[in-house]
């Protein structure tokens, strides 16, 4: 275990985002039970910025329940990392709102280490079936812009390349899609796809989580069809299902004593499971109370690393990867 997190998570605008995707634990329209939350203080982000690089995180991760770049304080991330070697890590909804997608890749490329773009079809038709208000085909010309903007700085920035990944959920609703998203990262040079099974947040989605058993065999069955494209772009979580058990007893958490996560109030939280589910792993305090460089010291915190695996969350948590 680290003695301080490599990567840690600000939630600082879960509520604002321009978009309804469907499995959206917030902005869903299946969500009926909104609560309401406020935006992270410019003057709370600059405080967990400023530790964060003494103490010598790596990478930040501007909110990822929400759309980072509707955060007005925005300008906090860049003014703060700049100078320093911590990098950014984002992930977009690809509207790249405000700005638009030049000026944001003109700011945000010399100090991301990958820009994460959530898509989930190249076709309107099945990705706006998903990320209701999208408009997909200015997507489409935003990552244009966006990776023409990644290879002037890669030229520019001899010791900086910066990488740019796809983000889709896997959905019933999408398996069809997912392969002209990974034809469609391979024909534009994209670095990776990388993917995850839905967290079935409202009861609608249940329908369209593929390890759900009316959809048996579907999963795996794709992944043995575009078994190909893996010698040509990075695939990451593009595995089979186990039929014996949902994980495995040997599949180690990826986050607990690497990652940590701090919400829009400065609470601490230890993983990106769904708010109302990740509660049950306990209260982990505040920024203001406990110091990011003393977080992985903290008792409850040591005792969930060595027991997690006996909560009821994480024994069917897919997160849980082979190390
Ligand atoms: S883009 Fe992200 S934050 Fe916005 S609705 Fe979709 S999943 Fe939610
Ligand atoms: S639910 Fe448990 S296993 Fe899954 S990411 Fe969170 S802490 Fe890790």
């Amino acid at each position: 275990m680290k003695s301080v997190p490599w990567r840690i998570t600000i939630d600082t605008n879960p509520d604002q985002c321009n978009l309804k995707c469907i499995m959206c634990d917030t902005h869903s329209t299946y969500n009926r039970n909104r609560i309401k939350r406020q935006r992270m203080s410019p003057e709370l982000l600059e405080g967990i910025l400023r530790e964060a690089i003494v103490v010598g995180v790596e990478e930040i991760i501007p909110s990822t329940m929400g759309e980072p770049l509707l955060y007005p304080y925005f300008d906090t991330f860049i003014d703060a990392l700049t100078p320093s070697s911590t990098r950014l890590n984002l992930t977009t909804n690809g509207t790249f709102p405000v700005k638009g997608a030049k000026t944001w890749a003109r700011l945000l490329l010399p100090i991301t280490s990958d820009t994460k773009i959530s898509i989930n079809g190249i076709s309107p038709a099945i990705n706006e079936k998903i990320m209701n208000q999208s408009r997909t085909e200015d997507v489409l010309k935003n990552i244009e812009t966006y990776l023409r903007i990644r290879d002037e700085v890669r030229q520019e920035k001899i010791n900086h390349r910066p990488t740019v990944t796809l983000q889709v959920t896997f959905m019933y609703r999408n398996l069809t899609g997912i392969g002209e998203v990974i034809e469609y990262a391979i024909e534009h040079n994209i670095d990776r796809v990388k993917g995850h099974h839905l967290w079935v947040t409202h009861p609608e989605l249940e329908k369209e989580d593929l390890r759900n058993p009316i959809h048996n065999g579907v999963w795996n069955d794709f992944i043995s069809k575009i078994e190909p494209y893996k010698k040509r772009i990075k695939l990451e979580n593009f595995t089979a299902l186990s039929e014996v058990e949902s994980v495995p007893e040997r599949y180690n958490c990826p986050f607990l004593g690497k990652e940590l996560w701090i919400d829009c109030s400065g609470n601490y939280n230890v993983c990106c499971a769904p708010s109302d589910k990740r509660q049950a792993l306990g209260d982990f305090g505040r920024f203001d109370n406990v110091k990011i460089g003393d977080f992985f010291q903290m008792k409850n915190y040591r005792t969930l690393v060595e027991n997690y695996k006996s909560q009821p969350l994480c024994r069917k948590c897919l997160l849980r990867k082979p190390e």
